[in-house]
């Protein structure tokens, strides 16, 4: 059985936290929330416990784990070399949604990094998750809390639906705020590298670094696996997803076009839309999932993951969106409906890529 316990987002009662804390001590699994999505916790330094997180989510095990720190003070503990640039990042960007890909320590299981001699670290900043981990007094790997290769949870609803009974414990701390998982940024080479994009844009990482390279813009069908674990076919919903690319007028035309057939041929469509985009869909007989204004990427971010969640639940079989650019959030966004979507991208125009 798996417990859940809510606990207060901003102030977390000692009482559950200390719960969940023991079960972490004592080599079990807690879920809990972060900035970005619910992670699956484990005492990263112990091996079975993080064997359990990779059996829990049918994770293969060459896809390495993410070690949450309670402070930036304790990298030491996890990674080998400690660089000057990863100094700077951590004072800008910690606590928050920035994992740095750093030299493994001699401590940090083989289990964790998939047999790898790097280790990617972070300091959530989300405060149910910060006081875990300072209760804890151990290191929490934990990726997020799904089946492999469907969506990450935004909230407890979302972990308990893919993994009630297999995990020990729930802490429910409502929705998490920034809706996508962390950047991952790898220090390991002689340039710093965005692997996957997320939560801290290229953009605010380029103000601390000046130079960053993004891995993988776009991924397509057929890529060598840059950062394991990023496999193309990931962050699935059920139904097949179609992500429409270019300028927004011949995109919309495209989208509308493609509907009326799905339609026609007796499919049940589902659309993910952003507000402005509503009236062009407003007579067609659809189950649209709402992302908010397409000013706010942070909004659709944060709604992204739940609104997919949604549209499965409606059992749809197709579900359309558009690509939202690649500024800020818009790589992140980018990057997960393109994986959603396994590499099915229809580009209709040039432009606005
Ligand atoms: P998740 O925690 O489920 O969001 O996934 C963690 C992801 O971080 C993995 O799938 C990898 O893409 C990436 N990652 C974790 N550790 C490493 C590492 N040592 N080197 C490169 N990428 C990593
Ligand atoms: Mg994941």
């Amino acid at each position: 059985m798996t417990v859940l316990l809510r606990v207060d987002r901003e102030h977390p009662a000692p009482e559950p936290i200390a719960r969940a804390a023991a079960v972490i001590r004592a080599g079990g699994l807690v879920a809990f929330p972060t900035e970005t999505v619910y992670g699956l916790g484990a005492n990263a330094l112990d091996s079975d416990a993080v064997a359990r997180i990779f059996r829990a989510k049918e994770r293969p095990t060459f896809d390495p784990l993410i070690v949450h720190l309670v402070a930036a003070e304790s990298l030491r503990e996890v990674v080998s070399h400690v660089p000057d640039v990863a100094v700077a990042l951590a004072a800008r960007f910690w606590p928050g949604p920035l994992t740095l890909v750093l030299p493994r320590g001699p401590q940090v299981p083989l289990a964790v990094t998939a047999g790898g001699d790097t280790v990617a670290v972070r300091v959530p900043s989300h405060p149910v998750a910060h006081a875990l981990l300072a209760a804890a007094r151990v290191p929490i790997a934990a990726p997020s809390a799904n089946r492999f290769g469907r969506v990450s949870p935004t909230c407890a609803e979302h972990v308990l639906a893919d993994l009630n009974d297999r995990i020990d414990m729930v802490l429910d701390g409502g929705s998490t705020q920034v809706g996508v998982e962390s950047t991952v940024l790898s220090l390991a080479g002689p340039v710093a590298t965005i692997l996957r994009p997320g939560g801290v844009s290229r953009e605010a990482l380029a103000r601390v670094l000046g130079e960053v390279q993004v891995a993988q813009e776009l991924p397509t069908e057929g890529d060598s696996l840059i950062s394991p674990g990023t496999t193309l076919k990931h962050y699935a919903p059920r139904a097949v997803v179609l992500l429409y690319r270019g300028e927004l007028v011949p995109v919309l035309e495209r989208m509308r076009h493609d509907l009326s057939q799905h339609l026609a041929r007796g499919e049940k469509v589902g659309l993910l839309l952003v507000d402005e985009d509503s009236p062009a869909f407003a007579e067609f007989p659809v189950t649209t999932a709402r992302l908010g204004s397409v000013d706010s990427l942070e909004e659709v971010a944060q709604q992204l993951y739940g609104a997919l969640r949604i549209l499965d639940q409606a059992g749809v079989s197709v579900i359309m969106v558009r690509d939202l650019g690649s500024e800020g959030l818009g790589l992140a966004i980018r990057d997960r409906l393109t994986r959603a979507a396994a590499g099915q991208v229809i580009v209709v125009a040039e432009g606005t890529a």
